[in-house]
This record gives structure tokens, C-alpha cells and sequence, in this order.
């Protein structure tokens, strides 16, 4: 005999706002279909008798086959008593479960008096149905049987009318089948009927404990969700107002470049004399401008390529490079100001006149006149600043060919958890109204979006009050589709014989 031990029906979630505290559980809620089918099964084998357990849906969670096998096999054999037989278990397992359409109440005496169902099948057989309750709602029904009713003592003259019919083998075929008195029915349907309220108690709670986890789970996953709407939302507005605040800048800063670069231009023609001899007075005056000037001009240099890059505008334009001289030539634009704070600055190069490599000349050089800039200005006087470029060859960060520059100096050092945020635009690590050191905190993003175009990146390692050193590690040939500012790869024809 086995169980019907069909896969439990998943009941879908609960669409917000109706709790599984607030709905009817079925049966297939409540019971593990495996668990169950293998008690139905047990109680089948102890009884010898079929039973068959339905949910109100009329799904069937468990179906055992009794002793009755062979005696309705013969009668189903013949067309009129299958029909007939389809007939009766229909009118069990699907009618009313009142004492109509051919059903009888049970007297009862028992806790079930009053509430079991007899079908008398016209073979003699015998149904008893048991409505299955839970908390006031009805869950479904247990068909226990067909059984062979102790009082019959010979099959029904409905049977011998089934016409061909074999009435003697079907005595003999009823021999086979459990025969039982009512009581004994009524007793054993007590017994199914605690089984399963054990059984129900049990699936309840577990179901319910399950289902309002996973209720708060979908609750938490909606609120999740919605702040998560509502972030993008926001993200989406900051970034708008990112754009327009680079637009802005970028607008105002190339405003501001055009009269500038007269003033310059008109300072320094004042303090060769072009226009008349100055006292000295009226030249340190005049040069204080130009030099004034000269720091306003970087400043909104910084600020309207940062705005570039932010607005996505900015193309890098490869070309075959060698970074020595370049490096040389950054350094003399550091040199007039590191002299006068009386820094030494140490170069090395290698010792091997390296082949060129693949970048963008221009803005590989304000990296590292930036990160010289820096090291300068935050280095005190009789400080020093080492600047070293390494051979092309394997690096480890890139996973190939590549070359590093390493800028260090002896100055004020950065504190550690300020060394990620350095790399924002306009982060400034003392940005107090009071501060020392002058800049408006863009050089280092500048740096950071300028080297990962090139496919590079930067690091750092820092002591408070002794230093910091800044490194750039750069592929030899930046890779095809770089982070940052688009590529535009070099010309071939440009490729040198050196290389
Ligand atoms: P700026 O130099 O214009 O302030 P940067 O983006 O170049 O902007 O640098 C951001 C901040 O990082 C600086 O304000 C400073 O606090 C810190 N910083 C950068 N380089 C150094 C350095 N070499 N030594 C100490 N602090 C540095």
C-alpha cells in the first residue's frame, strides 16, 4: 500500500496586506505531505481498510488502498459497474457533506456522533465520511473505506443486477474484504480524527511561524526597496545638480581665463619696462600681480578641467612619450618655488635611456607637476622631495608592462583616514577659513582621473609629521578601453625605432 504523496501545493505570498493570520489555512498548508502520507499509510496497513484524505478544493493529500481491491476490480471489470462504482465515489469524495443525495447520518455515540457520513455502495460496500475541521472552518474530508458492513450477510440485489455478473465469485471476492460493525468504524475514525489533530496542530504552527517570517521578510524587501526608489531618486538629483555645478564652473572659470591672462600679460609687459622704467617699489607691486595672477590662472586651470572631466568632455590623446624628459620638465616648474622654501629636490631616473612610452604628454605632466605641487607646498622649509621614475618592466598592479613615478617629500604627512578622500574634488584634508596652505582641493582628483585614463593607478603611503610619498604606476601602452576620460589611441606611423 502506499501513500498518495503528491508534492505539497505552494500557496503563492500573501499580496500585501492580507496576513496569513487573516485567511482560511487549507490542509495542504497545515501538513507536510510526507509526514502525513506515511501516518495515512500506517493507519491503512493497522486497519486494512482504504482511506483517502481531501482539502476542501477537493485536492486529494493522501490516498491508501484497502483490502477491497480485488472485489471492485471484478465488478469495474464490466462497463455498468464501473459506472456505477464512478458514481458512488464521486458522491463520496465530491457531494455534500449533509445526509442528502443518498449519504446517511451516522447515530454516533462518541466525540463524532452526529457528524459522520454512510454511502452504501449498491455492491453491498459501505463509505463513511468524516468532515475534517479546524477553528470553525471546514478543511476538508477523510473517506475511510469501502468496508463490508458486519450486519450484510449476503451482497444486495443491486449487485446481481449488474448484468454479467458473476455472483458467486463476487461472494467469494467480498469474502476478502474487511468486514466491520460501525462502532468499530466510529473508533477507528476517533482515532484518525486525533492523529490528524495532533498532526494539524503542529503544521499550524510551524506554517504560521513560516509564513510570518516570510511576511516580515517581504515587508522588509518592500521597505527595502522603496528607500531604495527613493535613493535613485535622490542620487538622481544630486547628479544633476553635480552636472549643473560643473557646467557652472566650467562656464565661469573660462570667463574668468580670458581678462586674466591680460592682466598677466599687461603685469609682465609693466615689469620689463615696455612701457617706462618702475621704481622698485612699483616693480615688486607689479610682479606680486603677475605672481598673484599666475596662482588665480592654475586655480581655474584646475577648476575647468575638473569640470571637463566631470562632464565627461575631456579626450585623451596618446602619443609615443618619453616620460624622463617629461619628468625633467616638470620639475622645472617646481624648482622656482621649492628653491625659495630652500627644499632639496632629488631626482632618479634610470640609469638606462628607456624606449618611450604611450600617453598623453600634456596631461601626464600636470600629473606630476600636481603631485610635485603638492609635495612642495606641504613640505616646510629645509625639507626635501624625491622624485623617482622606475624602468619600464613587469608590474604586479597591472598584470603587465609598465613604469612607476614616485613623488616623496619629508612634509606635514597625511592622517589615515583622510587618504581615500584626498582624491575627491575639493577635499582638503585642513579646510578650515584659516588654512595654511593654499589650493582649492582639485589637484589630486585631477591626478587620480588623468592616470586611470591611462589604464594606471595611484596609491600612497603616509606618516603624520613625516611624510608622504605618492605613487603612479602606469601600463607602458594604456589598454584599449581605460576608466575615465575617452582614448584616442596614437598615430602608428609615430611608433619610434626605439622601442
Ligand atoms: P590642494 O593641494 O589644492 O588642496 P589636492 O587635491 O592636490 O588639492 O590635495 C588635496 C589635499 O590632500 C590637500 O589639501 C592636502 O590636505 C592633502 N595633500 C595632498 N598632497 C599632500 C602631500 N604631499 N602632503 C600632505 N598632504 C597632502
Amino acid at each position: 500500500m502506499s501513500a498518495d504523496k503528491t508534492s505539497p501545493v505552494v500557496s503563492a505570498p500573501e499580496p500585501r496586506g492580507e496576513s496569513v493570520l487573516q485567511r482560511t489555512l487549507s490542509l495542504v498548508d497545515m501538513l507536510d505531505p510526507s509526514t502525513f502520507g506515511d501516518v495515512v499509510d500506517s493507519l491503512g496497513e493497522l486497519y486494512r481498510v482504504g482511506i483517502r484524505v481531501q482539502d476542501a478544493r477537493g485536492r486529494t493529500l493522501a490516498d491508501v488502498k484497502g483490502s477491497n481491491g480485488d472485489f471492485c476490480g471484478f465488478i469495474n471489470a464490466i462497463p455498468e459497474g464501473r459506472a456505477r462504482s464512478a458514481a458512488v465515489l464521486a458522491r463520496v469524495t465530491e457531494g455534500p457533506l449533509t445526509p442528502t443525495q443518498g449519504a446517511q447520518a451516522l447515530p454516533g455515540v462518541g466525540p463524532l456522533g452526529g457528524v459522520l457520513l454512510s454511502v452504501s455502495c449498491f455492491s453491498g460496500l459501505r463509505y463513511v465520511v468524516m468532515p475534517v475541521e479546524w477553528d470553525g472552518d471546514l478543511l476538508g474530508r477523510v473517506v475511510l473505506g469501502p468496508y463490508l458492513p458486519e450486519e450484510l450477510s449476503d451482497l444486495p440485489p443491486s449487485l446481481a443486477e449488474v448484468e454479467g455478473l458473476d455472483m458467486t465469485r463476487a461472494r467469494v471476492l467480498a469474502g476478502r474484504v474487511r468486514r466491520m460493525s460501525e462502532q468499530k468504524v466510529e473508533k477507528m475514525l476517533v482515532h484518525v480524527a486525533q492523529v490528524m489533530a495532533a498532526l494539524l496542530a503542529a503544521g499550524q504552527k510551524s506554517y504560521l511561524t513560516g509564513q510570518l517570517h516570510l511576511e516580515t521578510m517581504l515587508e522588509t524587501q518592500r521597505d527595502l526597496e522603496k528607500q531604495n526608489a527613493q535613493l535613485m531618486r535622490l542620487n538622481q538629483r544630486l547628479k544633476e545638480a553635480d552636472r549643473l555645478k560643473s557646467s557652472f564652473l566650467g562656464t565661469v572659470s573660462h570667463e574668468l581665463r580670458t581678462p586674466l591672462s591680460s592682466i598677466i600679460g599687461y603685469s609682465e609687459m609693466l615689469s620689463e619696462g615696455l612701457v617706462g622704467a618702475l621704481n622698485a617699489e612699483q616693480m615688486q607691486f607689479v610682479r606680486t600681480i603677475t605672481e598673484k595672477g599666475n596662482t588665480l590662472l592654475k586655480l581655474i586651470s584646475s577648476i575647468l578641467d575638473m569640470s571637463q572631466i566631470e562632464s565627461g568632455k575631456v579626450r585623451l590623446a596618446f602619443e609615443w612619450v618619453d616620460v624622463q624628459e617629461l619628468v625633467e620638465s616638470a620639475l622645472t616648474s617646481v624648482m622656482p618655488q621649492a628653491q625659495r622654501k630652500g627644499l632639496t629636490l632629488n631626482v632618479r631616473m634610470p640609469q638606462v635611456v628607456q624606449g618611450r612610452v604611450v600617453a598623453d604628454r600634456e596631461k601626464l605632466r600636470q600629473v606630476v607637476v600636481n603631485l610635485l605641487a603638492n609635495a612642495v607646498k606641504f613640505t616646510p622649509g629645509g625639507g626635501r622631495v624625491d622624485v623617482r621614475l622606475s624602468e619600464v618592466g613587469p608590474q604586479l598592479e597591472l598584470g603587465g608592462e609598465g613604469y612607476r613615478i614616485e613623488v616623496e617629500d619629508t612634509g606635514v604627512g597625511i592622517p589615515e583616514d583622510q587618504r581615500e578622500r584626498i582624491f575627491q574634488s575639493f577635499y582638503q584634508v585642513d579646510d578650515s577659513p584659516t588654512r595654511e596652505y593654499g589650493g582649492a582641493g582639485l589637484g589630486l582628483a585631477i591626478v587620480k582621473s588623468y592616470v586611470e585614463g591611462h589604464g594606471g593607478r595611484v596609491s600612497l603611503t603616509s606618516e603624520v609629521g613625516r611624510g608622504s610619498c605618492f605613487r603612479v604606476v602606469l601600463p607602458q601602452e594604456p589598454p584599449l578601453s581605460g576608466q575615465g576620460p575617452a582614448y584616442i589611441p596614437p598615430p602608428v606611423d609615430t611608433e619610434p625605432d626605439r622601442f
